[in-house]
């Protein structure tokens, strides 16, 4: 196999043979004329079939105590569901706000709360100011960047390490920069590169002194239970890590049920802070009488009946891994030595973070676009979507069925040598 040792270090006859290798192999691919997509981060049908007993609950019976879920009221949601989800989010029932079914709309809502009235930490409004930024590791979550971009938010990016955001970059900026008023975090298994925060990155995070006294953590822990092996991994609590570093405002925690049960009909939820929750409730109370109680009741009961949502998610992951596993085998076995990828290999979450050459990403997608593998776009990891070395691509295993991602991740791997044999040979 003329692409098992490193290509990086070979000469230019072994690099032109190897590339004329790879390119047979891609035509060979290609005529197959398969149609394949790695870009949706989304739960596969089987897993969402895991959960269909929600489509007959609540049953006849809408009553949740004294609450009829059918009306109007209970603005910050059940407290069924609330002690059922809080101690996921490392707080107690009464500093949890249950949402709609997307956390993106409450985060989307905590911006703009934040910019249109300020936080309670604020002395005016976040719009008034000259300017305004927030911190972004990269790679990070596209649609997270999209809210900043959609209301004139600066993003400053921060490179990710294994133990999550470079700390002491971050530190610097957050200290020296007034306004510098929020940073995206995914805490747990990350988008996309799985990483998870190690106790010191989660300490530095909330004991850090900010020049904005309204300094707010975007803490987006989608991926709170969505283990993919055995290795239950548990972080550090932010919310009591804030307050024990004085900075008892500091986190907007976010969360959803929507890789638990349903994805387009979850539960969203907003935690933190005594004063951060009824400061949220006070803005919420402005939009809604309250949120889809129905819906709330339903997952109580589901999750009672269940044997809970740790339950729920092993089944999940028994669908999941074997996906994830299959393309990290395949890369390993088609990448492995050649010198020219290197990949996440996450414990939990919805993907995986392809790293290829400088310059290459791009020229990858489109490879596999024409060869009939659809990737998320490259770019999509960074602000404004530019990824200024062009080397990130974030790979979706989940929707697929496991055959199709068997593919996909063979197709994808021959698109990386050919990209990276052109770029030697340049
Ligand atoms: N946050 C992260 C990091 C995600 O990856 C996703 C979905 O991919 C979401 C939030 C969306 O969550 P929700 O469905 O609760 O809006």
């Amino acid at each position: 196999n003329l692409t098992s040792l490193d290509l990086t270090s070979r000469g230019i006859a072994e690099l032109r043979a190897a590339h004329e290798d790879v390119r047979r192999r891609y035509q060979a691919f290609a005529e197959r004329k398969l149609k394949l997509n790695l870009t949706r981060g989304k739960p596969s049908s089987k897993q969402l079939d895991l959960c269909n007993e929600l489509l007959s609950l609540p049953g006849g019976d809408y009553m949740a105590g004294a609450v009829d879920t059918r009306n109007y009221g209970e603005l910050q949601g059940l407290p069924e569901l609330r002690a059922q989800l809080a101690p996921i989010f490392g707080v107690s029932p009464d500093r949890v706000i249950l949402g709609d079914n997307a956390s993106l709309a409450l985060m989307h809502d905590a911006v703009v709360y934040s910019m249109l009235k300020g936080t309670v930490d604020s002395d005016k409004p976040w719009s008034r100011e000259s300017r305004i930024a927030f911190l972004c590791p990269v790679p990070g979550y596209d649609r997270h960047f999209s809210i900043c971009a959609q209301f004139g938010i600066e993003m400053i990016p921060v490179p990710m390490l294994d133990t999550g955001p470079d700390m002491a970059v971050v530190e610097q900026l957050v200290a020296s920069d007034p306004q510098i008023k929020g940073m995206w975090c995914v805490p747990k298994y990350s988008n996309p590169c799985g990483t998870v925060y190690s106790h010191e990155t989660i300490e530095r995070l909330a004991k850090m002194p900010a020049a904005a006294r309204d300094f707010r953590l975007f803490w987006d822990n989608a991926y709170a239970v969505h283990h993919l092996t055995h290795e239950h991994i548990e972080i550090t609590n932010i919310d009591e890590a804030c307050a024990r570093h004085g900075h008892p405002n500091r986190a907007f925690i976010f969360g959803s049920t929507s890789k638990v049960t349903f994805a387009g009909a979850g539960v969203g939820l907003f935690a933190g802070s005594k004063d951060n929750v009824a400061w949220y409730l006070k803005q919420m109370s402005m939009r809604t009488i309250g949120g889809d109680k129905v819906n709330q009741l339903r997952h109580v009961r589901l999750f009672n009946t269940n044997g809970g949502v740790a339950a729920l998610m092993d089944r999940h992951r028994e669908i999941l891994a074997p996906k994830f596993e299959q393309v990290l085998k395949t890369f390993e076995q088609h990448l492995g030595d050649s010198g020219v990828a290197r990949w996440t290999r996450p414990k939990g979450g919805y993907f995986i973070s392809l790293e290829v050459l400088d310059g290459c990403a791009k020229r990858v997608v489109q490879l596999a676009k024409e060869a009939g593998v659809e990737l998320t776009p490259a770019g999509a990891t960074h602000p404004l979507g530019k990824d200024a070395q062009d080397r990130f691509i974030r790979i979706a295993p989940s929707f697929p069925e496991l055959p199709e991602v068997t593919q996909a991740a063979e197709g994808v791997a021959v698109c990386v040598l050919l990209a990276a044999t052109e770029k030697l040979l340049q």
